[in-house]
Order: structure tokens, then sequence, then C-alpha cells
């Protein structure tokens, strides 16, 4: 089982230039001012603790993070700088920030800096070496330390200067998130009590292919929902009238199905949908059995009877791993079997007896939504690494931290 260097393992850090890689591209608007404002600080907030536990210990701590898109250049909308202060705010530290992520000036900067103090360098993809993992920017970069430290687990599916190339050139460990981030994903999916259990939902098959194929081979029940079941009841000739579905994938569903049986993992496919004729909030809707869509209807959510199934299948599960909604959540009262089926699984993790860990974009704001983001286990904002490691894919800024 693969185990991770942590800070521990960094030694004594007085003193120490100390460059970690935290995820600051968070979501920014401009307020009535035309300041531009964090609209959701999650990211931020969830790489403090290491900020403070380093400067706690008297290290100089220079943080490293990209921001938006900038394609190699400099982009002043797309500059770091706003970031320094929500930074101090929530770690409670004073953040110096600096116009540039290498050179000589900030050389100096960081030779000015008191011991426990922290530095915000500015974004890193102003350079085209950051994305092209260019050996002689990654070794500009490591210039900045005397070791590295990983805090971004949502950028370590990219093999970039900042998250892989580095980690190579100084002594390099997880941050304190990275780390228990780590523990929560090999414990749902490395090394799992079984039995294991995984919501697949969200709109489409094509854009999960890796993930069933991956899943049908790692887990006991895989419970399908949300637009790309549609795909799989119209493989097994289920009439989906004008339901999201991809017709074309059938023969690829079938194979994930003949896979998932040979495997022995259980696939739960509705047996009951929830059917409207309108794509919109309160539409019309009726919930029926899978021989009785209409033509002009569209399954918009998976049925009470079929929740309640799964509900009660959850119960004799140790672990689950859930990515994608069940349904169209966001508009009511599409939301009914995420909200239901997220519940029980809350539910059953504050009773003690079940590992709850889900990830992607649309299921965070569906587990929020179904409020139970608290009872979970561990919930991932990291999107595409979080997907990537569902494909069982080895991340490349996780492999180069491994002992
Ligand atoms: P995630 O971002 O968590 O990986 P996805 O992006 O794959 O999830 O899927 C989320 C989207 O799937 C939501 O916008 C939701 O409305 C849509 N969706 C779920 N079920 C259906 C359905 N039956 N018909 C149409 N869209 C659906
Ligand atoms: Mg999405």
């Amino acid at each position: 089982m693969a185990t991770f260097k942590n800070i521990q393992s960094l030694g004594a850090l007085e003193g120490k230039r100390v460059l970690v890689r935290a995820d600051l591209n968070v979501p920014m608007k401009a307020d009535h001012e035309g300041d531009m404002t964090v609209t959701d600080d999650t990211r931020i907030r969830s790489v403090a603790p290491t900020l403070k536990a380093l400067s706690e210990q008297g290290a100089k701590v220079i943080v490293m993070s990209h921001f938006g898109r900038p394609k190699g250049q400099t982009v002043p909308e797309m500059s770091l700088e706003p970031l320094g202060q929500p930074l101090a705010n929530i770690t409670g530290l004073p953040v110096l920030f600096i116009n540039d992520c290498i050179g000589a000036e900030v050389a100096e900067t960081i030779d000015g800096m008191e011991n426990g103090a922290v530095l915000l360098l500015e974004n890193v993809r102003f350079y085209p070496g950051e994305e092209d993992n260019d050996p002689e920017f990654a070794r500009a970069l490591a210039q900045n330390g005397d070791v590295f430290v990983n805090d971004a687990f949502s950028c370590c599916h990219r093999a970039h200067a900042s998250t892989e190339g580095i980690a190579h050139l100084l002594p390099s460990a997880a941050g304190l998130a990275l780390e228990a981030e780590l523990k929560a994903l090999e414990n749902a999916l490395g090394n799992p009590q079984h039995p294991v259990a995984a919501v697949v939902g969200g709109a489409k098959v094509s854009t999960k292919l890796d993930v069933l194929t991956h899943l049908v081979e790692k887990v006991d029940h895989l419970i399908i929902g949300g637009g790309m079941a549609n795909t799989f009841l119209a493989a097994q000739g289920v009439d989906v009238g004008k339901s999201l579905c991809e017709h074309d994938l059938a023969d690829t569903a079938r194979d994930i199905l003949a896979r998932a049986e040979a495997a022995g993992c259980t696939v739960h496919l509705p047996t009951d949908v929830v059917v409207a004729k309108e794509f919109k909030a309160h539409a019309d809707n009726r919930t029926v059995a899978l021989d009785d869509v209409a033509q002009n209807e569209m399954i918009l959510d998976v049925g009470p009877a079929s929740v309640a199934k799964l509900a009660e299948q959850l119960k004799s599960c140790k672990t689950l791993i859930w990515n994608g909604p069940m349904g169209a959540f966001e508009i009511e009262p599409f939301d009914a079997a995420t909200v239901t089926l997220a519940k029980a699984a809350g539910a059953l993790t504050e009773a003690g007896s079940l590992l709850s860990v889900a990830g992607g974009g649309d299921t965070v704001a569906a587990l929020n939504h179904a409020g139970v983001a608290e009872q979970f286990s561990h919930i991932s904002t990291a999107g595409g690494a979080f997907l990537e490691w569902m494909e069982g894919k080895e991340l490349p800024g996780v492999k180069v931290l491994k002992q």
C-alpha cells in the first residue's frame, strides 16, 4: 500500500524556505466598487491549516498557485494579488505578495523574510514552462525553496512544473489537506472495507466511461442514476422517450454490464422513474414504471421505489463512493432521489456503519443542497483530479510524493 511523505518527514523547518503549492484558483467576481472578491473560499480554507502549521514551526512560507488560464503570458486580470488579503484573513497571518514567481527579485524578497512569514508568489502559469513541465522552469521555482509541500490535490492530475517537476528537485511532502484527502480516497477505493457501493450519476455515460469500467472491477454494487442511467436502460430495450440518452453508446453500456457480471459486481438501475414533458422546475410530472415512458416525456429522476431499495442496500455496505447526481437535482422536484439517497448515506455514516466519500463539481453542489456535506466522511472538491482517481489513474503530482 502506497504511503506518502508528510510534513513531519521533512524534519525541523525553523528558518527553512518552504514552497507550498496551493490551489488558489477560486471563483471570483467584481463587487459594486469593481474590486474582485472571492465567491467560494473552500480551497483557501483547505490550505490554511498547512500554512499555519508551517508558520508556527518558524518556516518561511512561500505560496505558489495558478489562477485561470493565462497560457504562459502575463495577464493582469489573472494576477494572484487579489488573493493575498483573503489568504491573510483566513489564515490570520500577514501575507506579502510579489509580482513574479521566479528570479532575483523573488530570491531577495525571500532572503528578507522573517521566520514564520508568508509570501504569495505571482501566478505560475504566467510562464509557459509551468504547464509544459519544463525542467528549467521547475529549477527556477525550486531556487525559491529548501523543501516543497504540495497541498493542492485538485492540481495533482496535471504533471506541471509546480506540482510534479519541482518535487523531483527538492525534498517533498504532502501538506495536511492533501494527506487527509489521500487517506480518505485510499480508504474508499484503494483498500476499502467491503461491501463497497458506488453511486455514479450525472448527465452522460461518455464523460464517465473510464470511471464505470474501473469501478465494475472494484466495487460490489454499482448504482447508476442520472441521465446516464437512461443510456443503460435504452441499451436494454427500454423506450426512454425524449430523455437525455446516448443511443450510440448502447454497445458500450452492454459491455460495461457484461464486465460487471463477470467481476461479480451487481449493477442497480432504476425500476421506476419520474418523467416530465419539460426540463424546468415544477414541471408537471409523474412516477412511472420503465415500460410506461411516453414518447414526449423525459426521465428526470430515479423513482421513489428504486430509491427506497437502494437506501436499504446501503445498510449492508461498509463503504460508499459517490460521483454524479441521481437526477436533475437543480430543478425541483427532480432533486428528490439525490436528496433521499444522500440523506440515507449521511445517516448511515453518522451512525458509524458506512464510510462515505464523494466528489465532482455538481455532486458537491447536490450534497450541499441535500444538507449532508457535514455528515459524509469526506467530500472532495477536486473535480478533474477526483474523477481521474475514480478512473484508477495514478496522479502524477501524487505519485512523485510516494515513499
Ligand atoms: P459531476 O459534476 O458531479 O461529475 P455531472 O456533471 O456528470 O456531475 O452531472 C451533473 C448533471 O447531470 C446535472 O446538471 C444534472 O442536471 C444532470 N442530470 C442528472 N440526471 C439527469 C437526467 N435524468 N436528465 C438530464 N440531466 C440530468
Ligand atoms: Mg459536472
